[in-house]
C-alpha cells in the first residue's frame, strides 16, 4: 500500500461507524493528518454489526450480539490487524452441535502461517475492534454518535450536505464515505420510508458512474439473522461456562437456531460478581425471513431511527428461540423464575435485517468515484485480496482502501501542481 502523506486540508464525512467506517477514518488520518474527518453513527458507539451491548443491571458483563469474532484469512488482513492496538486472539472452542443429541464436535483448528486468524477486541468486546481503529492517531476524528443521516445533497459547488430527521443541516464535507450500504440501498424505504438519501441525491445531481454503482448495490440481497441474548452471573454462569463449546453451529431439523455463542468470565472461584456469562442465539436465515417486522425494542434502528418495529411479536419470537434451545440435551436448564432475579439480564431480541449481504460485491472501480467525491466501503464492497463478502475482513480492507484512495487523490494533486511549477 502507498505511504504518501497529504498536507492539503479537506473535509470528509463518513456515514457509519462499523469496522469499515472506522478503518477508513484510520487510514485517512494516518495519510492525511490535515483532513477534517467527521464520522456519523446511529448507534451509541462504534462497532455496527461487530458491536457489544452492556447493561447497567449487570456491570462488567458484555454481550457480542452481532459477529462473535472476526475471521481473518488474507495476508493483507492479517498484517492490518496486527498494526492496530487493542485486538486479542479469539480462543473460544468452535464446532458443531447435534440438536437432537446435544453431541458437540469441535472443529480441528488450522495451524501455520496460512491458518485463519480469529480475533476479538480488548476484554473480549467486539466493539473494541472499531474503537481501537479510532485510537492512537495523528489527528482527531470527530465522532457523532446517536446521529442518523436522513438526507444527502450536493451543492452547486460540489459540497456534500448532511441532514437529520427534521431536515436540519448537520454537516458538510468535500468527500463522502458511505461505510455501509444503508443510505444507498432500496431497503431503506421499507425500514424508514421515502427515497434512500443517496439515490435521491444522485437524481438531483446526476453522475453516470454513481448511478452505475447505485444500480449494482441495488442488486445485492440481504440475509437476515434474529438474535436472542441473555446474561447471568454466579453459579448459573459457571454452569454455562462449563459446556464444551463457545461457538456451536447447530445441526438439526428444527431450522430455528443456527448458532449458540457462550462467552464470559469464569474466575474459577465463588465470586458471583466476577463470574458471568452471556449467551447469544442466532436464528437461521429462514426463521428470520419468516418472522420479519420486529427489530427489537432496544435496537438503535427502533429507538433512534424509528424503524417500524412490532414489539408485540418480540416476546413470541424470544419464546420460540428459547424453547428450541431448551430442547437440546445437555443445555443448562433456564428457569423463568430465576430469569426475573437481578443476577440475570434478558432475554432480549435484536434483528439484523442485513446480517450478511448476498450477491456480487460492488467492484473496486465503482467504489471510489472522484466524479462525485464519494467512496463506498463495507462488507458489500470488493476488497483488495478479495476478502469474503459479508465479513469483518471485507469491511476492514475496503474501509482501509477507501481512506487510502481519498488520501492518494490529494497526494497526486500535490505532485501534479508541483510538476507544473
Ligand atoms: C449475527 C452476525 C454474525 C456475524 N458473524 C460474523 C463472523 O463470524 N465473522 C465475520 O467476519 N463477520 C461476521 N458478521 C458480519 C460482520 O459483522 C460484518 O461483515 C461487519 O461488521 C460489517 O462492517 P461494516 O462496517 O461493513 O458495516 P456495519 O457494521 O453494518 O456498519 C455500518 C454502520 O453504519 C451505521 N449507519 C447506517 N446508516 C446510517 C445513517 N443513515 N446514519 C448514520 N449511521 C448509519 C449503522 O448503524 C452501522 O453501525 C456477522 C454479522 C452478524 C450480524
Amino acid at each position: 500500500m502507498s505511504v504518501l502523506t497529504v498536507a492539503v486540508p479537506f473535509r470528509v464525512a463518513i456515514i457509519g461507524g462499523g469496522v469499515s467506517g472506522c478503518a477508513s477514518a484510520r487510514r485517512l488520518a494516518q495519510l492525511a493528518p490535515t483532513a477534517q474527518i467527521t464520522l456519523y453513527e446511529i448507534g451509541r458507539g462504534p462497532g455496527g454489526r461487530a458491536s457489544t451491548r452492556k447493561t447497567r443491571s449487570l456491570p462488567g458483563v458484555c454481550i457480542n450480539h452481532g459477529a462473535p469474532y472476526c475471521d481473518i484469512r488474507t495476508e493483507l488482513g492479517k498484517s492490518l490487524v496486527s498494526s492496530f492496538a487493542d485486538t486479542a486472539p479469539f480462543t473460544g472452542v468452535r464446532g458443531c452441535l447435534e440438536e437432537s443429541t446435544g453431541k458437540f464436535s469441535p472443529y480441528k483448528e488450522e495451524e501455520g502461517t496460512d491458518a485463519t486468524m480469529y480475533i476479538t477486541g480488548a476484554n473480549g468486546e467486539m466493539s473494541q475492534i472499531s474503537s481501537s481503529l479510532l485510537s492512537d492517531l495523528p489527528s482527531i476524528i470527530n465522532t457523532k454518535y446517536k446521529t442518523m443521516i436522513r438526507g444527502l445533497a450536493k451543492t452547486a459547488d460540489g459540497v456534500w450536505e448532511m441532514r437529520d430527521k427534521s431536515d436540519t443541516l448537520i454537516g458538510s464535507a468535500d468527500w463522502l464515505i458511505v461505510a455501509g450500504s444503508g443510505v444507498a440501498h432500496p431497503r431503506w424505504t421499507k425500514s424508514f420510508g421515502g427515497e434512500p438519501p443517496l439515490i435521491e441525491a444522485e437524481s438531483n445531481s446526476p453522475d453516470p458512474l454513481l448511478r452505475q454503482a447505485l444500480d449494482e448495490i441495488a442488486k445485492q440481497q440481504t440475509s437476515p439473522v434474529m438474535t436472542v441474548f441473555f446474561s447471568f452471573t454466579g453459579q448459573v454462569a459457571r454452569e454455562w461456562l462449563s459446556l464444551d463449546f463457545n461457538v456451536a453451529e447447530v445441526e438439526g431439523s428444527s431450522s430455528i437456531l443456527s448458532k449458540i455463542i457462550v462467552h464470559g468470565n469464569n474466575g474459577g472461584g465463588n465470586d458471583d460478581i466476577d463470574d458471568w456469562c452471556s449467551v447469544v442465539l442466532h436464528s437461521t436465515e429462514d426463521f428470520a425471513n419468516q418472522n420479519s417486522g420486529t427489530y427489537g425494542a432496544s435496537s438503535s434502528a427502533a429507538r433512534i431511527a424509528g424503524a417500524a418495529s412490532d414489539s408485540s411479536l418480540e416476546d413470541a419470537l424470544i419464546e420460540k428461540m428459547m424453547k428450541a434451545l431448551a430442547k437440546i440435551p445437555g443445555i443448562p436448564t433456564i428457569d423463568q423464575v430465576k430469569m426475573d432475579d437481578n443476577s440475570y439480564y434478558g432475554p432480549m431480541l435484536h434483528r439484523w435485517g442485513n446480517a450478511f449481504p448476498k450477491g456480487e460485491a460492488l467492484a473496486q472501480d465503482l467504489a471510489f468515484l472522484p466524479s462525485s467525491r464519494i467512496s463506498f466501503c463495507g462488507d458489500y464492497v470488493a476488497s483488495p485480496q478479495q476478502a469474503r463478502l459479508g465479513s469483518c475482513e471485507a469491511a476492514l480492507l475496503s474501509g482501509t482502501f477507501a481512506g487510502e484512495s481519498i488520501a492518494n487523490y490529494y497526494a497526486e494533486s500535490v505532485i501534479d501542481s508541483a510538476d507544473v511549477l
